[in-house]
């Protein structure tokens, strides 16, 4: 006990001193080719919403995979929530990640399940009872704007539903960080505004909310702190900053 609670408060001195999402030195290599990420630092404190720019190519989706401990640092240690990624066993990724909310560019719903069971199912697979996903789930959807479509089978959804459903999947579980790559890639932009009004939203209520977007007229418009990637090097991270074209 007196072990864990020394752990603990590790852990948030960490997040106190260095963010919740704290990369030192980090370096990502592939089999083949340069860095997708070459000896990147970066400070991502409690409660700031962030852009991720670049182009195509520059590190933007290995950046999110080293997050999400689908890929290990070649070199640099990676702390997210206080933790170094290198030192999780392997029977703790899971439990890691119900810290993070991820969404994807293609949504990545259970196609053959309604809007319903696709938020529920993230519930189930952390053993919510079912008294509370009863609860819980109306109340995200209705979030997302979607109360009134539980029933409807994710591909009969437009793409702005699809990803509102998604988006609902990702904070059903009221994660700390929220992690989106690309999230209004494959949005007309009326959807993808209302997406990142959303993203703000519940950056507003308290979760960290990490973006990678190509969205120039978004990233310009919203004002917030914005990381340029090139080559997997940052090579700008300003608050209230713009998007940076490379050529
Ligand atoms: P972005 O998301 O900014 O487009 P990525 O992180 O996907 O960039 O890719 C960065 C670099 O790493 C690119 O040169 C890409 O080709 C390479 N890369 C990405 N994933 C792999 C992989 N699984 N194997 C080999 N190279 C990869
Ligand atoms: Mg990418």
């Amino acid at each position: 006990m007196r072990k864990k609670e020394l752990l603990i408060q590790q852990q948030n001195e960490i997040i106190e001193e260095h963010g919740l999402i704290y990369l030192e030195n980090v370096s990502k290599s592939y089999s083949t080719g340069s860095p997708a990420v070459n000896n990147m630092s970066l400070n991502i404190h409690r409660g700031e919403f962030v852009f991720i720019v670049g182009d195509s190519g520059s590190g933007k989706s290995t950046l999110i995979k080293l997050l999400l401990r689908e890929l290990t640092a070649t070199s640099g240690r990676v702390w997210v929530m206080g933790r170094d990624l290198a030192k999780l066993k392997h029977r703790e990724i899971p439990k890691y990640r119900r810290n993070l909310g991820v969404v994807f560019q293609d949504f990545r719903l259970l196609n053959d399940r309604n809007v319903y069971e696709n938020v529920a199912f993230a519930q189930r697979i952390i053993e919510v009872s079912p008294g509370e996903i009863r609860r819980n789930v109306p109340t995200i959807l209705a979030t997302v704007g979607l109360a009134g479509k539980y029933k409807a089978k994710t591909r009969q959804l437009s793409g702005g539903e699809q990803q509102r459903v998604a988006l609902a999947r990702a904070l059903v579980n009221n994660p700390a960080i929220l992690l989106a790559d690309e999230p209004t890639g494959n949005l007309d932009p009326k959807n993808s505004w209302e997406i990142m009004k959303l993203l703000e939203e519940i950056n507003a209520a308290g979760t960290t909310v990490v973006v990678v977007t190509h969205n120039k007229e978004i990233v310009n418009a919203m004002q917030k702190r914005v990381v340029t990637m090139r080559k997997g090097v940052i090579i700008s991270d300003e608050e209230e900053g713009t998007y940076i074209d490379e050529d």
